[in-house]
């Protein structure tokens, strides 16, 4: 059954509130100007006419329509869909934070400054930079920003010829869509047998029109880039510099910096790796961080420590300057830095080694039934393939995606990376025990029975939701988005 519209419940004259009775004089509104004629209302607006309990109830039931990792698991790959901790939630709900305003005086939001500035040394010493910008407010956000900074940087220094950007064919399509709106000319890079960057086609790729190489390490293949410190020096031997696609560092947080790998500048996904609730386009985070080559050109302003308090620093002259209203999305911020402290060192180092021991025992479950083209050793998700199983009798991932749905469980990402024919991407993340990891291992192999004996069953699948199976192309294309 779906849930009717509030429009649809809506009665004649019931109410949600009863205010008491007018004590203003008169007329005490006409110092209001006259709006224009054409923009009165001509006719009272129709809005839905509930009850509270009509309100409660409509959202409560709606909320149980959703699938959130509080309610089941959600292995959607490449996304890091983690429980975050109520204590996040809590904290990030406290007055003391929500109730101020970015243009307050700076002595009143010492304690904010203060967040910003820790949770920044925290996030240089996790990554092995020397410092960021916690402005850009989601992962693509910080791609643009950190290829600015790159762009910047080659101006600065007159090398404009620079106009090349290198990008893995695993990459995720943020990085090509990125490089491409700060004006950069994308050239795909091929991937060899083992899923890795191919250092063959890399090699001859690489001269002084190269600004870059963009890099997901682990890739979304799930597999570690061996060759990764030949292959920043293959970069930086031609000048060129490299950006970290830090979005899946929930594979490698305490083990190894991009830093060490030579990375020269990152962004990083705090709603993915560091707890905030994501999915749906909520609110985000996408700090850059940089090595001391790039730091000049962070955005402004920056937050330094002084004698009388914490500062803002508008004087960077390099800076690309500002790229988001304020200071980014604080609350999300405030959310990885309470994760960091709760977690201590040695706990950040735990939640990377569970999520990548998760994504293994997964693999090695999931992996006796369907393919898993590269390498059953994965880091923090692995890819499997529907590909045998189209070719015997039509079942795509994309039906054994939305039979999981009736199974109780988000679906894994499909068809991505491109590189896998009918790709399945698991990522349990630390989040799960072995109980609940079998248990999907169940649901999952329940769905490849169905799909041996009946197929087309598949095919309309899921079947046990409020609709059923969706044209997706039409949803895209033709929305139907007015009552
Ligand atoms: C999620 C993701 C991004 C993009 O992050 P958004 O916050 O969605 O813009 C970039 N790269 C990788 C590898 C990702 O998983």
């Amino acid at each position: 059954m779906s849930e009717p519209l509030l429009i649809d419940l809506s009665k004649r004259g019931r109410k949600a509130y009863c205010y008491p009775p007018l004590d203003l004089p008169r007329g005490f509104d006409q110092a209001l100007p006259d709006l224009p004629e054409h923009l009165t209302r001509q006719k009272p607006a129709r809005l839905p006419e509930v009850a509270e309990l009509d309100v409660v109830r409509h959202f409560t039931r709606l909320s149980n329509l959703v699938h959130g990792v509080d309610n089941g698991m959600y292995p959607l790959g490449s996304c890091t869909m983690k429980y975050n901790p109520k204590l996040g939630e809590h904290i990030a709900a406290m007055e003391q934070f929500t109730h101020i305003h970015p243009l307050q005086d700076i002595s009143t939001v010492q304690g904010c400054l203060s967040v910003m500035y820790n949770l920044l040394e925290d996030l240089s010493s996790i990554t092995g930079m020397s410092w960021g910008s916690l402005q850009p407010c989601a992962g693509a956000h910080g791609e643009y920003t950190g290829l600015k900074m790159i762009s910047a940087y080659f101006l600065e220094k007159g090398e404009t010829q620079r106009r090349r950007v290198l990008i893995p064919v695993s990459a995720h399509g943020t990085n090509p869509a990125s490089a491409a709106v700060v004006g950069f000319d994308v050239v795909e890079v091929k991937s060899n047998k083992d899923g890795l960057v191919d250092i063959e086609d890399l090699a001859p790729k690489l001269d002084e029109t190269v600004a870059a190489l963009m890099l997901t390490n682990p890739n979304t293949l799930g597999l570690f880039e061996k060759e990764i410190l030949t292959i920043s020096e293959m970069v930086h031997d031609v000048g060129g510099l490299l950006y970290y696609d830090g979005a899946n560092l929930n594979a490698i947080m305490g083990m190894a910096t991009p830093g060490d790998m030579g990375f020269d500048v990152l962004h990083l996904n705090l709603h993915k790796t560091f707890s905030t609730p994501h999915g749906g386009g909520g609110p985000g985070s996408g700090p850059v961080m940089v090595n001391d080559r790039l730091r000049p050109f962070l955005p402004k302003p920056d937050i330094e420590l002084t004698d009388s308090g914490y500062v803002y620093r508008w004087d960077g002259e390099q800076s690309i300057g500002k790229v988001s209203m304020f200071w980014g999305n604080f609350l999300v911020a405030l959310r990885a830095y309470v994760y960091i402290l709760r977690m201590g060192s040695e706990g950040i180092k735990a939640a990377s080694q569970h999520a990548v021991l998760n994504a293994n025992y997964l693999a090695a479950k999931i992996g006796e039934r369907i393919a898993i083209p590269y390498g059953k050793r994965a880091m923090h998700e692995f890819v499997a393939s529907a590909k045998a199983l189209r070719h015997e009798n039509g079942t795509t991932a994309q039906d054994l995606a939305k039979t999981l749905i009736d199974e109780g469980y988000h679906p894994p990402t499909v068809y991505f990376p491109l590189l896998v024919e009918e790709a399945l991407m698991f990522e349990p993340t630390e989040s799960e025990s072995v109980e609940s990891l079998d248990r999907f291992v169940e649901a999952f192999f329940r769905v490849l029975d169905l799909a041996e004996r009946d197929p087309e069953y598949l095919k309309e699948a899921p079947h046990h939701t409020p609709v059923g199976r969706l044209d997706e192309v039409r949803a895209v294309k033709e929305p139907e988005l007015r009552y």
